[in-house]
């Protein structure tokens, strides 16, 4: 397994394949206060690039190409967050894309344990640590457990997918999820544009 970092944009002889599982860090929670500091991504090789900006410019043609290209998957835990950073910060809606939170809280409906922790203990027996998720992503270096924190967000997400992928066939919910990842860039969108809190589909 080896970690690459790279600053502002993946160098042009790097390309993830047709299946790219994504995740970023930020200053916080909110997309327009808070800024994208990392965006962390893995072939599902075992090796994890992670794209460190500075706040100053958010031109990065090379991975702005690869999350917009309509034949590579993009996988997510929470894209939601993500999707909507990204929107805001690259300018690029992610698509195609795949959520492993929506699809284990579509099959995995004998638990409310649904976090990327719970997943990796439970799907694949793996140990991953959460300390470094409310930690300085601004920082002008990411520390050793920062770098590991942040490339286990994306190493485990290509065999978690396959797994649920095989529950949500074998439950017959594979179409369900897969109309449920169609919508979430427009969940997204609505997160930005002043309905972060509002269920649209609900009656009152
Ligand atoms: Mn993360």
């Amino acid at each position: 397994m080896a970690i690459y970092v790279h600053q502002g944009d993946l160098p042009d002889d790097v390309d993830l394949g047709p299946e790219i599982a994504i995740d970023s860090e930020t200053m916080g929670l909110l997309p327009q206060r808070d800024r994208l500091c990392l965006v962390q991504l893995s072939a599902g090789d075992g090796n994890a690039h992670l794209v460190k900006f500075d706040g100053k410019s958010y031109a990065a043609p090379n991975l702005s190409r690869q999350l917009a290209d309509p034949e590579r998957l993009k996988i997510f835990h929470f894209g939601r967050f993500d999707i909507a950073v990204i929107e805001h910060y690259l300018g690029v809606t992610c698509t195609p894309v795949y959520c492993t939170k929506i699809a284990s809280r579509l099959v995995r409906t004998y638990t409310d344990r649904h976090g990327l922790k719970n997943l990796c203990q439970d799907l694949l027996g793996i140990d991953i640590s959460k300390q470094q998720q409310s930690s300085d992503w601004g920082a002008a270096e990411l520390s050793d457990a920062q770098k590991e924190y942040a490339a286990s967000d994306v190493l485990y997400l290509h065999r978690i997918r396959e797994q649920l992928d095989a529950m949500l066939k074998r439950e017959g919910r594979h179409e369900l999820a897969r109309r449920c990842f169609d919508f979430l860039p427009t969940r997204a969108r609505l997160d930005l544009e002043g309905w972060p809190e509002t269920d649209i589909f609900a009656h009152s």
